[in-house]
């Protein structure tokens, strides 16, 4: 199969080289003919690059080298021909796992967990013609057809980060006389836009992230403490895999601060994203839509899930409406059924504001993709950011326009994620706060909401990642 970035690209007055869609920070030197102002990049089909010469030729060019620590995670280049470096987590090392369980020894064997995230199963629902549900049992029968114990939804895990984030909303809402950087606060849910903010802005906007972990690195904990116990089993005999929609949760799950130094183990040992469980079932010879359905798999022993469930709000979590709904209420005693979101520059900058007696008393907005983030960042450094809450993400139109995600030949990109989209939206959704095993969890698990247990389980911290290179001097 021809890959989807098979083609010519035409750069004009570039010094350096940069990948498939966005400037990279790792660039290679390309060498300027005088006269032309432009490079033109050809990519094979098996990702290598050429420039073209001015006499017609080719020179193949080498490929930039992007080490974990180094990506910005800028769903540019890491999203498409540069998979091939990060080999740490893929779709192989999750088989080389299950092949070791065959022959290891009685009692040695890892228990293998997947946890497949919303976006990912949407992406396959539109490839294999299939809904939502049908894909989650399908996905279900083929990963236990391979070896896979259990297969979870990071539906579920959401269901804390969102809960997490309205408390934290709340708390930092009142406290807002007591420090300047309690508002507004930044979503942190995205691993793209959290590397680009320790890399490039580290000290001045780590004080706005929210500490809340996202629905990855909470099911990391549920899978890796909870489950485990449950299991009882040591966090190291569990092989937790999530199924993620970007590249940029490899990174995430990379991060030191969920890595347990006890049990030398990581709460998620690998991210495939859906395009390598894609190629999973295209080596298996298994086509999704042929698969019988099995029943789903439940973290919470008292609950059984029939179907898939989901959130308000959007592709990318819903972060933006749960925790204005919530502070509404709470703050101002307001019910907000429906939100309205009014577009600024483009679609993917919109707002949204509560008024009371005449007076806007919340404003929150929603930045998607590098434009409008640096945008939002320039207000913020100018003093004239008008937001208590900004739901941030990296890519363009969120989540399920991840990097990971599956691509159509034939069909264009836009119509391509209309269609993923309308069936994430078709999905039932239900309040985190009314989910099946939530409040129990709290109790039982976190011994109650705004433990100590809670919060070292559930949230997490920043890191500046301080530059001495000017070649961070980006432009989106
Ligand atoms: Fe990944 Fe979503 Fe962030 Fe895109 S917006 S990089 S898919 S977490």
């Amino acid at each position: 199969m021809a890959s989807p970035f098979s083609g010519v690209l035409q750069l004009t007055d570039l010094d350096d080289f940069i990948g498939p869609s966005q400037d990279c920070i790792k660039p290679m030197k390309v060498d300027k003919r005088s006269g032309s102002g432009v490079a033109k990049i050809h990519i094979e089909d098996d990702g290598s690059y050429f420039q073209v010469t001015q006499d017609g030729g080719t020179r193949k060019l080498e490929k930039a080298k992007i080490s974990l620590d180094d990506c910005l995670a800028c769903s540019g280049c890491v999203t498409s021909a540069e998979t091939v470096l990060i080999t740490q987590q893929s779709h192989e090392e999750l088989r080389k796992v299950i092949d070791a369980n065959k022959t290891a020894a009685p009692g040695q064997q890892r228990l293998v967990v997947v946890s497949v995230s919303p976006q990912s199963r949407a992406s396959l629902a539109a490839q294999f013609g299939l809904n939502p549900t049908d894909t989650a049992r399908k996905l279900t029968a083929f990963f236990k057809k391979i070896g896979v114990h259990y297969v979870f939804d990071t539906s579920f895990s959401r269901n804390f980060s969102l809960l997490e984030s309205q408390r934290e909303f709340v708390q930092r809402f009142r406290g807002q006389a007591d420090s300047q950087q309690a508002l507004p606060v930044l979503a942190s849910a995205c691993p793209g836009w959290i590397c680009y903010a320790e890399k490039t802005h580290g000290s001045f906007l780590i004080p706005y992230l929210s500490t809340v972990r996202s629905p990855q690195q909470v099911m990391g904990s549920l899978v890796k403490d909870f489950f485990a116990q449950q299991q009882h089993l040591t966090p190291d005999r569990i092989y937790h895999v999530t199924v993620m929609p970007c590249y940029d949760k490899k990174l995430e799950a990379s991060r030191p601060d969920f890595f347990s130094q006890d049990y030398q183990t990581r709460d998620v040992d690998c991210v495939v994203t859906t395009g390598e469980v894609f190629k999973l079932l295209e080596e298996e010879g298994v086509s999704l839509s042929e698969l019988e359905p099995a029943p789903l798999d439940s973290l919470c022993s008292s609950v059984s899930a029939q179907e898939p469930s989901s959130h308000r709000g959007g592709g990318s979590g819903g972060y933006l409406e749960h925790v204005f709904q919530h502070a509404a209420r709470e703050l101002f005693g307001i019910h907000v059924d429906e939100i309205t979101y009014r577009p600024l520059r483009n679609k993917d900058f919109q707002e949204v504001t509560l008024e009371k007696e005449g007076q806007i008393v919340l404003h929150f907005a929603a930045a998607y993709g590098f434009r409008n983030i640096q945008n939002l960042v320039q207000k913020l450094k100018r003093g004239r950011c008008p937001y208590h809450y900004v739901e941030v993400m990296a890519c363009p139109a969120g989540c399920l326009n991840g990097g990971g995600q599956l691509k159509a030949p034939n069909t264009p990109g836009k119509e391509l994620l209309q269609r993923v989209e309308t069936l994430y939206s078709t999905v039932r959704t239900e309040a985190p706060e009314d989910a099946p095993g939530i409040r129990e969890l709290y109790r039982c698990w976190l011994q109650g909401e705004g433990s100590e247990r809670a919060g070292r389980l559930l949230h997490t911290s920043y890191h500046a990642v301080e530059k001495a290179s000017s070649s961070l001097g980006i432009r989106w």
